[in-house]
């Protein structure tokens, strides 16, 4: 796997699941302003793996939303439905390892067993490009400094169990998907919504299974709605494609806790993000308002699925 540039890299990696949205809006914002506030170059990459969930034109309709707010990326879209291949090596590779192995056992299986693969005892004879493959884990404590966290710690084998990385459907899971991309668009600073603090432990145990590097991580503040729930298409939350590009860019960059007063007035989009650049301050970011602080009681298979559903 080569790394495609030195220097500081940051991203954005929506799934087109629908319009963007005001919570989509901040993790594109704050990654942006985070690469350019260190000179670094910002990139986009589309995670379209689960088509039946993805209505046509969603992901042309994001990346027409993302030029219209200024959010240019340094290079083209990395689309991971042409990435098959990638993560069948990757995939492989921790098979021929033995780091990784298929797994016939469903949720409620493993759930009854307390995680322990009684299914897999006896496998049943399995086509090697279908079923469920997890990567083996342990209850060695992963932990990482997270910029607005602050030190987060899980141990993987008690919290959420051996993770997923091609699901019994054939599709390839988050996980496996983004931390092979990050490596491959050499991503080294990774700014995104605090809905996946608690996938991060999961992918550092994959980039070290894999030989790949951590990168650095900042998790933004969620949006909430006035219920206090995190706002995800799912919910219902409004489309922003239609809106003004300059407010709703000064309400994202609000929402990061920044200095209002260093929110420039400017003719156009672009112009504004140039002009607020040197403003931008990541220490001024909020945490997330209902804690940080992984809750182990939250089940990876639950929380998984609204990964899957709204990430940043
Ligand atoms: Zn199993």
């Amino acid at each position: 796997m080569t790394l495609l540039s030195p220097g500081h890299v940051g991203r954005f990696a929506p799934s087109p699941t629908g319009p963007l949205h005001a919570g989509s809006l901040l993790a594109a914002l704050g990654s942006w302003m985070y690469a350019r506030r260190h000179g670094g170059r910002w990139l986009l990459r589309m995670e379209d793996l689960d088509p039946p969930r993805e209505p046509l034109g969603a992901a042309e309709n994001q990346l027409a939303t993302l030029a219209r707010l200024g959010l240019h990326a340094d290079g083209p879209v990395l689309w991971q439905s042409r990435r098959h291949a990638a993560y069948a090596e990757a995939l492989a590779r921790l098979q021929a390892e033995g780091l990784a192995f298929p797994c016939a056992c469903s949720r409620a299986d493993l759930a009854a067993t307390a995680g322990i693969h009684r299914g897999c005892v006896v496998p049943p004879p399995q086509d090697p490009r279908t079923g469920s493959v997890r990567l083996r884990v342990d209850d060695r404590p992963i932990a990482f400094d997270d910029e607005v966290h602050g030190r987060i710690v899980q141990r993987l084998a008690s919290s959420v169990g051996d993770v997923v990385l091609r699901r019994a459907d054939g599709l390839w899971a988050y996980q496996l998907a983004c931390v092979v991309d990050d490596a491959f668009q050499g991503v080294t600073h990774i700014v995104r919504g605090a809905d996946l603090l608690d996938s991060t432990p999961r992918q550092i145990a994959l980039q070290r299974a894999l030989g790949l590097p951590t990168p650095h991580y900042l998790h933004l503040p969620l949006r909430r709605d006035a219920r206090g729930r995190k706002l995800s298409k799912s919910e219902g939350a409004a489309a922003i494609d239609g809106q003004n590009p300059l407010e709703l860019l000064r309400a994202a960059w609000l929402a990061l806790g920044q200095d209002p007063a260093h929110w420039p007035g400017a003719a156009t989009p672009e112009a504004a993000l140039a002009a607020a650049v040197p403003a931008f301050d990541p220490s001024r970011i909020p945490p997330d308002p209902v804690g940080g602080a992984i809750d182990p009681a939250r089940h990876c298979d639950a929380q998984h699925s609204s990964e899957l559903a709204d990430k940043g």
